[in-house]
């Protein structure tokens, strides 16, 4: 098939325009900065911290005049970011220890994890990866031969998860050279896209990107990150349509956060909302500890009662694993009730 243009300059001038200044954010949504926690100073001491960055496409999604929006406070920079908290580490999973070679990490047996990409198309500030050192681990077509030589040498591996950074936010031309090459292994089977980018910018979601993902051997799965239900979005729901013609397997994690999504009402109608559209909730994260964003956290008594409402108001089918990513587990761990 040939490349559509048109769709694959869409996608990537929305990532272009993407708001990068917090100040253009909140004139946007008609918020006055000094109503925020902290200000404008802390807004822009949170921005320095790690950069604003949100596509249209999700501002859209957001009620204007409201600084308590969900999606909002998901993308805000505030002073809370520059305090320290004790035990609130830059690499909570330490998966600087899971690295053996740039752009691979191997921590669990049977699939190990590219890093296809440093970029995302929104700074999430809860983001447990918002310290990884991605100028050393993007995945360039030159690391491939090594990564294959890696693979082969460890044979238990028969999943490939790519994940960044946004996996998505990686040109198709080349996301489908990185597949042509894993699939001359014999011993994958499946490849799993970690991406938030349909979420933020639905157009991503284009016959190139179809193209590829259609055509390999590989059984291709999408995890969605999706956190509240105001995130779906008819062109969310358009892409989604897309993705479910083109067979390709849609689940969805989320990250349980304070004032985000920490009430079973919310997760309850997101679980809903998912399946309307063919998507099955997969993980509910509990929060990591990540430097800058203690301010997210939920701790684990609270996640355990939240998530014991859930099971009441929910069929068992629709309610996501509550789990906990320790460094040095073979898995995740489901978080008892
Ligand atoms: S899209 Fe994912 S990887 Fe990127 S900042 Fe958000 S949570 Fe982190």
């Amino acid at each position: 098939m040939i490349p559509n243009t048109t769709e694959t300059h869409h996608w990537v001038e929305r990532l272009k325009n993407a708001i990068r200044d917090p100040l253009a954010l909140c004139r946007q949504l008609e918020i006055n900065p000094a109503d925020l926690p902290g200000g404008l100073a802390g807004l822009e001491a949170g921005h320095k911290l790690f950069k604003t960055l949100v596509p249209q496409p999700f501002i859209d999604l957001m009620q204007k005049g409201n600084p308590h929006d969900p999606l909002l406070l998901q993308v805000l920079p505030l002073g809370a970011e520059s305090l320290t908290t004790q035990g609130f580490v830059t690499d909570p999973l330490q998966e600087q220890d899971y690295n053996p070679l740039p752009g691979l990490i191997h921590k669990y047996k049977s699939r190990v994890l590219l890093t296809t990409s440093g970029a995302c198309a929104i700074n999430c500030r809860y983001c447990f990866r918002r310290h990884f050192p991605y100028a050393d681990n993007s995945l360039s077509t030159s690391k491939m031969p090594a990564i294959l030589n890696y693979l082969q040498q460890h044979p238990s591996v028969n999943e490939v998860i790519f994940s960044g950074g946004d996996p998505l936010a990686t040109p198709d031309s080349r996301l489908a050279a990185q597949v042509q090459q894993l699939e001359t292994l014999p011993q994958l089977s499946r490849l799993r896209l970690h991406t938030r980018l349909p979420v933020v910018i639905p157009s991503r979601i284009n016959s190139e990107f179809l193209n590829w993902a259609t055509s390999t051997r590989l059984k291709v799965i999408m995890v969605l990150h999706i956190n509240h239900p105001q995130e779906i979005g008819s062109e969310l729901i358009q892409a989604v349509q897309r993705l479910k013609e083109a067979n390709i397997l849609l689940y969805n994690q989320n990250v349980l956060l304070h004032n985000i999504n920490n009430q079973a009402s919310i997760l309850a109608e997101l679980s809903e909302a998912l399946f309307t559209h063919g998507i099955m909730p997969y993980y509910l994260h509990a929060f990591d500890p990540v430097a800058g964003a203690s301010h997210f956290s939920v701790d684990d008594q609270q996640a355990r009662q939240i998530y014991a409402e859930l099971l009441a108001i929910l069929p068992g089918f629709l309610v996501p694993k509550l789990v906990r990513e320790y460094p040095d587990k073979p898995a995740k761990t489901p978080l008892g009730w």
